[in-house]
């Protein structure tokens, strides 16, 4: 199957999953926040409260070791297609329909055969994703990609899945929009986002790129993904509490951006209820989920900036910029640069 089909085939999909009754969706509201001159969409959705939480008790861990829902056979009512890897043309990856959706059309490509969920994106899972962003491009829709990666990134299955959000703005989510108006003096350098509160890595990608050839841009994707990766660990390593066990972080993914934040805890305890507040990459690409209006208030009184911290590293930018130019984020006009490492 071609990434163009699949952006053609979610809307019917989606359609499909709901009729069945395999794919459900969960109405939610948007509420604004604007902190720091970043406008944060929190999602209240309180009809998740009954979704079905396989983390929370110990038999639903044991029947979570038995059934991986994103390995074949898939309910056919979920089920789009296959993309194939690259280099071997074999279906490589399965593309699915989020069977618990809170936003319509999300979907999930997940790989064929089983791999860990703990394991850094490769340059197939990279190149693949971006094809389907490019596609979507083509058709005036504009999707983002996330990887929740590791025990502490907000993941709920083990077997390696990307995602894939359509969103109705076309500058993308809310830290896409900060991340376009820094302006870089040697933009083909990994930098960072000055005014967020927590360490981030990023990357912008060459404004060629969709217009490479595949291998050209397999190629940058996975150096940039690299080069992030190594800024993200040398992040963790910098801090002495850091859990043992493999890295977590986030990834997005956008056509023009790649942004890498490791991460330190799964759940904020909110301060006001001690609640424990999931977080994932959606939540530091701006957009967070909340399940009542109780949750609503304590995001709000106790401040999005505070909470990604709190899951997140601090940066250490500084100690890891070796010898090169430092650049200013100005908070809320012209950026002038972010700090490249
Ligand atoms: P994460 O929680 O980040 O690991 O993402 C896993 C996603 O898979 C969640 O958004 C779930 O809603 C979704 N999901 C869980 N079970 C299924 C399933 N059987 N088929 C398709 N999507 C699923």
């Amino acid at each position: 199957m071609q990434p163009s089909e699949v952006i053609d085939i979610v809307p019917s999909a989606y359609e499909k999953g709901l009729a069945s009754g395999d794919l459900l969706f969960f109405p939610s509201s948007v509420h604004h926040v604007e902190e720091n001159g970043i406008k944060y969409e929190i999602r209240l959705c309180p009809a998740l409260q009954k979704k079905p939480q396989p983390k929370d008790s110990s038999q639903a861990d044991s029947e979570k070791k038995t059934y991986d829902p994103f390995s074949p056979p898939y309910n056919p009512n979920l089920f789009i297609g296959y993309l194939p890897n690259q280099d071997r043309g074999d279906e490589a990856y399965a593309i699915l329909m989020n069977k618990y959706s809170v936003v319509p059309n999300h979907f999930l490509m997940v790989t064929k055969e089983y791999q860990s969920q703990t394991s850094p994106l490769t340059p197939d899972d990279l190149l693949n994703s971006y094809k389907l962003l490019i596609a979507a491009r083509k058709a005036r829709k504009n999707v983002f990609a996330f990887y929740n990666c590791g025990d502490l990134s907000g993941a709920s299955q083990p077997h390696k899945h990307l995602q894939f959000i359509q969103i109705e703005d076309e500058h993308g989510p809310p830290i896409e929009k900060i991340t376009r108006g820094i302006n870089l003096e040697t933009p083909d350098r990994p930098f960072t986002v000055n005014r967020l509160s927590y360490a981030n890595h990023v990357f912008r990608f060459p404004s060629t790129l969709s217009s490479l050839s595949e291998n050209e841009q397999e190629a940058t994707l996975a150096q940039a993904f690299l080069s992030l990766l190594d800024l993200a660990i040398s992040t963790i390593r910098h801090d002495p509490n850091y859990p043992a066990g493999k890295p977590s972080y986030n990834v997005i993914l956008t056509l023009e951006h790649l942004h890498v934040i490791p991460r330190s805890k799964e759940y904020h305890s909110l301060e006001s209820n001690g609640d424990q507040l999931p977080v994932n990459s959606l939540g530091y690409a701006g957009m967070l989920l909340v399940k009542s209006e109780t949750e609503l208030e304590a995001v709000k009184g106790e401040g999005i900036s505070k909470i990604l911290r709190s899951v997140g590293l601090g940066s250490v930018h500084e100690q890891q910029v070796m010898g090169d130019t430092v650049d200013v984020d100005v908070p809320g006009g012209i950026q002038v640069g972010g700090s490249r490492i």
